[in-house]
């Protein structure tokens, strides 16, 4: 068994892996980088053009594992892919959004190559996926494959792949606790020879008993005081898992009497997401099964032109993507005009990018000045600014004794910030010291056969 890492560089970007036995191939996830425009942001895909490839298994719908698969599929017309059913109802939505984006970035960035695959692509692509429950041995090209549920965002699977007398288990992106609506990712108990674990949080220390309830207290407490003194509140966050799910956060607050029914704005792509979520109620696995966010709580969307005039009194309430208010979205919008207003409050629920403009105003603070990008530049943040750690990644010690119970023969680390993949590192080399405990290193490939 080959693995080659296609990802560009060893950080959080474009998830891509292949693994070669015999004269079969298989992809790991493909996807394209968060930051990156263009074709910088794709794995490296040219390494694919003299190797095998008869399987893509996709871990999960978000476009860091998912966004190059039209490229790579229109290329490979005879190779197949994997994914579950609530990942093909996500990968459907996502990917169209990605070619509108592009096709609209085109003249907006200059970049003569977007769009990197057109809405027809996708269509073509989906005809050809097929879908997989959790939990089912299937076989492909001569390689038996399960998926099991890896907690994260609904649909989301580590793939463990029997192949050549060899072993080998990709979590993907993974939580190991429930969420709101999504429940906690249910490993195998067994023994592979290979494990290729995610080191997101590999560089943050969990807090004992910070978990989502005592974030869903200090959240509570500060929607509460931003509304008190006749403030808004803009909550920038993912459309895709991360809205849902603080959506069935306030949803709970709101039917337990915590805060006060009222409206929650949101943005379109979203509502898409939320309707995905809805229409999976009674299908996938789940804390809450039958429960419908769009029938529990009453959302509007805003549109563009809402989101500049729309009056900011007392009690508004926003949850609006992007997460990282990239300039030209709503939540970029809905931050320039909140930050002059100390009644206001910008909260952030997730990951931020430190580079990006929500990265920016977080590390600023109340009182600090942050580079919005764009025509907006540098601005003053008069609001308040605070942030909760509703994270849908495992937490690293988590990760550490799923990992140390499973006691793989070889562990490869991806997923990461350099500091992070370097903890998972030192931790996993102390605590299976007879294993190899690697960072794969982009472009290169690894034999696993011995
Ligand atoms: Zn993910
Ligand atoms: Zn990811």
């Amino acid at each position: 068994m080959r693995f080659t890492n296609l990802t560009r560089q060893n950080e959080i970007g474009a998830n891509c892996y292949h693994l070669q036995v015999d004269d079969s191939g298989y992809l790991l996830d493909c996807g394209t980088h968060p930051k990156i425009e263009g074709n910088g942001g794709l794995p490296l895909l040219d390494f694919l053009a003299d190797q095998p490839l008869q399987a893509v298994f996709v871990s999960h719908g978000h476009l860091d594992h998912l966004g190059a698969l039209p490229l790579v599929m229109d290329d490979r017309p005879d190779a197949r892919v994997y994914l579950t059913h609530a990942s093909r109802l996500i990968a459907d939505r996502a990917l169209h959004n990605s070619a509108s984006v592009m096709i609209r970035q085109r003249a907006e960035l200059n970049l003569s190559e977007y769009p990197l695959f057109t809405h027809g692509q996708v269509d073509h692509l989906l005809e050809d996926i097929e879908t997989v429950a959790f939990a089912r041995t299937f076989e492909v090209a001569g390689a038996d494959v399960t998926f099991y549920e890896a907690g994260h965002v609904q649909g989301a699977a580590g793939v463990w792949i029997e192949a050549g007398g060899c072993s080998i288990f990709y979590t993907g992106d993974t939580k190991f606790s429930d969420m709101k609506i999504t429940r906690a990712g249910k490993f195998p108990d067994k023994q592979p020879d290979t494990m290729v674990i995610e080191c997101t949080r590999g560089s943050m220390p969990s807090q004992p008993g910070s978990d989502w309830e005592e974030e869903t207290e200090r959240l509570s407490a500060a929607i509460q005081a931003t509304f008190e003194r006749g403030g808004s509140v803009l909550i920038p966050c993912f459309a895709l898992g991360k809205m849902q799910e603080v959506l069935k956060v306030i949803h709970d607050l709101m039917r337990e009497g915590h805060l006060a029914e009222q409206v929650i704005y949101i943005s379109g792509l979203g509502r898409s997401y939320n309707e995905i979520y809805d229409d999976l109620s009674g299908v996938s696995p789940r804390v809450c099964p039958g429960f419908k966010l769009e029938n529990n709580l009453e959302l509007i969307v805003l549109d563009s032109k809402e989101a500049l005039t729309m009056r900011l009194g007392r009690g508004r309430l926003m949850l609006v993507s992007s997460g990282m208010m990239t300039p030209r979205t709503m939540s970029h919008t809905m931050a320039q005009r909140m930050m002059p207003d100390e009644r206001h409050s910008i909260f952030f629920v997730g990951y931020v990018d430190p580079d990006s403009p929500a990265g920016k105003v977080k590390a600023a603070g109340r009182g600090g000045r942050a580079d919005m990008g764009g025509e907006a530049g540098e601005m003053d943040i008069r609001c308040r600014v605070e942030s909760f750690d509703f994270t849908s990644h495992c937490n690293r010690e988590r990760m550490i004794d799923y990992v140390s119970h499973a006691r793989p023969r070889r562990v490869l680390l991806v997923h990461g910030e350099t500091a992070s993949l370097e903890w998972f590192q030192q931790e996993l080399r102390e605590k299976l010291p007879e294993s190899s405990i690697l960072i794969p290193p982009s472009g290169e490939t690894l034999n696993l056969g011995d």
